[in-house]
Protein backbone atom coordinates (compact mmCIF):
# COMPACT_ATOMS: atom_id res chain seq x y z
CA UNK A 1 0.00 0.00 0.00
CA UNK A 2 1.54 3.52 -0.82
CA UNK A 3 -0.28 6.37 0.96
CA UNK A 4 -1.43 9.42 -1.45
CA UNK A 5 -1.35 11.82 0.53
CA UNK A 6 1.25 14.37 0.40
CA UNK A 7 3.58 13.70 3.55
CA UNK A 8 6.86 15.73 4.97
CA UNK A 9 10.05 14.17 4.16
CA UNK A 10 13.29 15.14 5.36
CA UNK A 11 16.47 13.83 6.31
CA UNK A 12 18.45 13.95 9.56
CA UNK A 13 21.37 12.74 11.44
CA UNK A 14 21.14 10.28 14.46
CA UNK A 15 22.91 11.67 17.25
CA UNK A 16 25.18 8.49 16.36
CA UNK A 17 25.55 10.32 12.90
CA UNK A 18 23.72 7.86 11.27
CA UNK A 19 21.15 9.15 8.25
CA UNK A 20 17.97 9.31 9.94
CA UNK A 21 15.16 9.33 7.22
CA UNK A 22 11.73 11.48 8.50
CA UNK A 23 8.43 10.56 6.99
CA UNK A 24 4.95 12.66 8.41
CA UNK A 25 7.04 12.83 11.79
CA UNK A 26 7.66 9.35 11.89
CA UNK A 27 11.78 8.01 11.73
CA UNK A 28 13.38 5.94 9.71
CA UNK A 29 17.08 4.54 10.22
CA UNK A 30 18.58 2.60 6.69
CA UNK A 31 18.62 -0.58 6.31
CA UNK A 32 21.50 -1.96 4.21
CA UNK A 33 23.27 -0.01 1.93
CA UNK A 34 22.13 2.06 -1.20
CA UNK A 35 22.57 0.23 -3.84
CA UNK A 36 22.56 1.77 -7.37
CA UNK A 37 20.65 4.99 -5.56
CA UNK A 38 18.38 2.87 -3.85
CA UNK A 39 17.71 2.85 -0.02
CA UNK A 40 15.72 0.70 2.16
CA UNK A 41 14.87 2.47 5.51
CA UNK A 42 12.91 0.83 8.34
CA UNK A 43 10.88 2.01 11.19
CA UNK A 44 13.35 3.21 13.97
CA UNK A 45 10.55 1.23 16.55
CA UNK A 46 11.04 -1.79 14.19
CA UNK A 47 12.54 -3.50 17.26
CA UNK A 48 9.12 -3.17 18.95
CA UNK A 49 7.48 -4.77 15.97
CA UNK A 50 6.90 -2.65 13.70
CA UNK A 51 7.26 -3.07 10.35
CA UNK A 52 6.32 0.04 8.74
CA UNK A 53 9.17 0.67 5.98
CA UNK A 54 10.16 3.19 2.90
CA UNK A 55 11.87 2.70 -0.20
CA UNK A 56 13.96 5.89 -1.43
CA UNK A 57 15.77 6.29 -4.82
CA UNK A 58 18.15 9.21 -5.51
CA UNK A 59 16.86 10.55 -2.55
CA UNK A 60 13.22 10.86 -3.13
CA UNK A 61 10.89 8.59 -1.50
CA UNK A 62 9.60 6.10 -3.62
CA UNK A 63 7.15 4.35 -1.73
CA UNK A 64 6.07 3.65 2.26
CA UNK A 65 5.18 0.13 3.02
CA UNK A 66 2.96 -0.90 6.23
CA UNK A 67 1.68 1.10 8.36
CA UNK A 68 3.38 1.50 11.74
CA UNK A 69 2.33 -0.59 14.97
CA UNK A 70 4.05 -1.15 17.87
CA UNK A 71 4.47 2.33 18.81
CA UNK A 72 3.33 1.80 22.33
CA UNK A 73 4.91 -1.15 23.56
CA UNK A 74 7.51 -0.87 26.49
CA UNK A 75 10.34 -2.77 26.80
CA UNK A 76 10.00 -5.29 29.53
CA UNK A 77 12.06 -3.44 32.06
CA UNK A 78 13.44 -5.72 34.57
CA UNK A 79 17.68 -4.23 34.93
CA UNK A 80 16.17 -2.37 38.06
CA UNK A 81 16.48 -5.72 39.79
CA UNK A 82 19.13 -7.06 38.61
CA UNK A 83 21.33 -3.67 39.39
CA UNK A 84 19.76 -3.87 42.88
CA UNK A 85 21.17 -6.76 43.20
CA UNK A 86 25.15 -6.37 41.85
CA UNK A 87 24.57 -3.44 44.93
CA UNK A 88 23.83 -5.91 47.27
CA UNK A 89 26.29 -8.63 45.65
CA UNK A 90 29.17 -5.50 46.22
CA UNK A 91 28.53 -4.87 49.36
CA UNK A 92 29.26 -8.59 50.63
CA UNK A 93 32.52 -8.83 48.58
CA UNK A 94 33.57 -5.54 49.85
CA UNK A 95 33.04 -6.85 53.68
CA UNK A 96 36.48 -8.17 55.61
CA UNK A 97 34.66 -10.32 57.75
CA UNK A 98 35.44 -13.51 55.41
ZN1 LIG B 1 6.70 2.56 13.03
Amino acid sequence: MVSRDIIAVHWSQSRFGNPVLVIGGQRYRRCGQIVYGRGTWRCIKSDLGCKSYAITQFNHVIAVGNSHTSHNKKKIVSRNKKRKNLFYSKIRINGKGL
